[in-house]
């Protein structure tokens, strides 16, 4: 193993000495699988290609922007018109009107959108003027949800955070921690407990409606309904971090998908269409909370690149068409049906979990349903099968606490090798077992 990433191997070395870990964000690093990260020439379609030339099927779709899959022509044209007419100008273009409106039009619940350069932005902005507006400190979080790294957010968080085992961050203050109050996940006492205690001085509740940072868990029957409720009767905000589903599980995200109007929104990954970009939006009497019309301060020199504001608008208009989600429903379901007769037919002790193109195969024979059930995972189980679906030409995210991704250039072909290598890994690794 390992012998046909020899350049990988050496890319790795030379980055580890001049990047911290050699990996510019923890999730890419391959700790947990017990290898070292392979090192991407290109991407094209479903595939991506090592600097060593081995071809994988990709399922991270770069952690989610790319569910057209790798270099969709429309982008791409966009990408080489902006390119002539300049890359930056830290002045309002049109294109900014132009995406805000395509974001209003699909969620219902956003009148205005503010962009930023990032997921991490995003939900600390929105954090800010959820206490800026309500005039409250206190934020309640769920557990093994992840909002970027901003300091309120990064405590019991998921995604690298949670793979790595680290439940606060040395630099977060105390000070800061305590007003972060986490709740498991689909646990309606545990919300109701923190609000008969501190009701008034609840900001809002912040939330991944549907879970990937911890793999993929949706919420039980009446869980977003009941939050809805209990904010509005508090005064406090309801804040879906749309990061990862906003236009991934239907065109208007995990909203549309539970009829349910969130206060605040934020957005990421998907409306970049690849480009660093983030936005958070929502009712316009609270948007208008923000500078330059209120007086929360936001800003941000590259904010509204017209670069990313292209690759986004471009992705947007592409997932205009319904049928899209039509077809990313159908894909996945094909996979869930494939990935799930394997682990019957060689009784194996996992759970297969799906929303939308959004799925996490957990190693683990029970339901997950929080954040304390995927820590109860086999991790061990999950590294090796990680690293046997390398070795077969697929990519997955390495870690267990992840959301594996269906992009659109995904064919029928495809999946069947997808569930052919799953069934090949899972029986390889049932004997050893
Ligand atoms: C990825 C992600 C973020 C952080 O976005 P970045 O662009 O990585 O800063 C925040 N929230 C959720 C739900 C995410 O999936």
């Amino acid at each position: 193993m390992g012998d046909q990433r020899k350049k990988s191997a050496k890319a790795f070395k030379k980055a580890e000495k001049v990047i911290p870990g050699g990996v510019n964000s923890p999730a890419r690093a391959f700790s947990a699988v017990e290898m070292d990260p392979i090192f991407i020439e290109k991407g094209e379609g479903a595939y991506l290609y090592d600097i060593d030339g081995n071809q994988y099927l990709d399922y991270v779709n770069s952690w989610g922007p790319m569910i057209l899959g790798y270099n969709p022509p429309q982008v791409i044209k966009k990408l080489k018109e902006q390119l002539k007419k300049g890359t930056s100008f830290g002045a309002p273009t049109e294109i900014e009107t132009e995406i805000a409106e395509l974001i209003v039009d699909f969620y219902p619940a956003v009148d205005k959108v503010r962009m930023v350069n990032s997921g991490t932005e995003a939900t600390m902005s929105a954090i800010r003027l959820a206490r800026g507006y309500t005039g409250r400190d206190k934020i309640i979080k769920l557990e093994g949800c992840y909002h970027g790294h901003g300091d309120s957010l990064l405590v019991d968080a998921g995604s690298g955070a949670a793979t790595l085992g680290i439940k606060g961050s040395p630099g977060v203050t105390e000070n800061t921690a305590k007003e972060t109050i986490v709740v498991p996940y689909n646990n309606q006492q545990a919300v109701e407990k923190v609000f008969t205690e501190y009701g008034s001085e609840i900001a809002g509740i912040i939330l991944e409606p549907v879970t990937g940072n911890m793999g993929v868990i949706g919420p039980e029957p009446g869980y977003i309904d009941f939050l809805r409720k209990i904010t509005r009767k508090n005064g406090a905000l309801l804040i879906f971090d749309e990061v990862m589903t906003g236009f991934r599980l239907a065109r208007g995200g995990a909203q549309e998908l539970y009829k349910i109007e969130p206060d605040l929104s934020t957005f990421g990954k998907i409306i970049g269409g690849g480009m660093p970009v983030g936005a958070y939006a929502g009712r316009r009497e609270i948007m208008d909370y923000v500078a330059p019309v209120g007086p929360v301060y936001q800003a941000g020199t590259l904010s509204g690149n017209p670069m990313a504001m292209q690759a986004g608008l471009a992705t947007l208009k592409e997932l205009k068409n319904k049928k899209i989600y039509t077809q990313l429903e159908a894909k996945a379901e094909k996979l869930e049906k494939g990935f799930k007769k394997n682990i019957e037919e060689l009784e194996f002790p996992a759970y297969f979990n799906r929303v939308g193109s959004m799925f996490t195969l957990f190693f683990t024979a029970k339901k997950v349903k929080n954040y304390q059930d995927v820590k109860s995972c086999d991790q061990k189980l999950f590294a090796a099968y990680f690293r046997n679906m390398i070795e077969a030409g697929i990519y997955l995210p390495p870690s267990q606490f992840e959301a594996n991704f269906i992009s659109l250039a995904l064919s029928e072909e495809n999946l069947d090798q997808t569930i052919a290598a799953n069934y090949q890994v899972l029986k390889k690794l049932k004997a050893e077992l």
